[in-house]
């Protein structure tokens, strides 16, 4: 399974970013983690996104959500031009705090949901997810994806460090790990993660690759992987900042590959 990272910023995109978004590949086939803003236009350096079928996606923030609208839009021009005859899949938490839920993602003509939870799973093709509801202010899903060729991703998506999370995400080969603040800052009341916060759930959780992303609009990111780095530097542990289009290089890892 191959992860590349479309979007890598919190809360809004720095300049020629995208917010969060992650594709995930296995022989042919992909699903998309979060569509946020930016996601839809970025994704179409890796795949056109006639051929983007499914997208999981964590909560209702628009940080993970805002690009939903125009890839049903997308998706209605697709099928009209008949370059697929597909609808688009979205795969979300049932009604949140605030009255939003999968589905409010469905547009006729375009795409469709189905509603996915904590203990549910959820097969896509050669992928199979499974969730945990996060500690965060909006109803949010962290998810475990374990592909056929026998390798395993965790995404936190966004929420607080807690001993069920790290349990939760044990092992795997890739963790995309939300790193929205700097060391010093108390994510846990925001229902978020600082950068020492992200090196406890590494340190726990010991993935092959830990990559920081949800990364903050201020600031120098760099400072984050130093510190991550540092605190983990006695294990085998890779750990990665993710860079998107405002980064010189997008990230590409490819699970089980040390
Ligand atoms: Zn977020």
């Amino acid at each position: 399974m191959r992860v590349t990272v479309i979007g890598c910023w919190g809360g809004s995109p720095r300049p020629g970013g995208a917010c969060s978004g992650y594709l995930l590949e296995y022989d042919g086939r992909c699903i998309l983690l979060d569509c946020g803003a930016g996601v839809a236009s970025a994704v179409q350096g890796v795949r056109p996104l006639e051929r983007i079928d499914d997208v999981f996606v964590s909560h209702f923030h628009h940080d993970h959500v805002s690009d939903a609208g125009v890839m049903s839009y997308a998706r209605l021009v697709h099928r009209q031009l008949g370059l697929t005859d597909r609808p688009l899949t979205f795969y979300a938490p049932g009604r949140d705090e605030r009255g939003m839920g999968a589905r409010d993602l469905a547009m006729r003509g375009a795409s469709r949901s189905v509603e996915v939870g904590e203990g549910s799973r959820l097969d896509v093709g050669p992928f199979h997810l499974e969730f945990m509801r996060t500690r965060h202010p909006r109803l949010c899903l962290a998810t475990r994806v374990s592909c056929d060729d026998g390798t395993t991703l965790g995404y936190t998506a966004d929420g607080a460090l807690t001993p069920e999370l790290v349990r939760f995400l044990g092992g795997v080969d890739v963790l995309v790990s939300e790193c929205s603040l700097y060391a010093g800052y108390d994510g846990a009341s925001f229902g978020h993660m600082s950068c020492e916060d992200v090196a406890a759930l590494g340190r726990g959780a010991l993935p092959g690759t830990l990559v920081l992303s949800h990364l903050p609009i201020y600031g120098e990111v760099r400072g984050l992987l130093s510190e991550v780095g540092a605190a983990l530097r006695d294990l085998p542990v890779r750990v990665v900042l993710a860079e998107d289009g405002a980064g010189p290089c997008r990230t590409c890892v490819d699970a089980g590959v040390a």
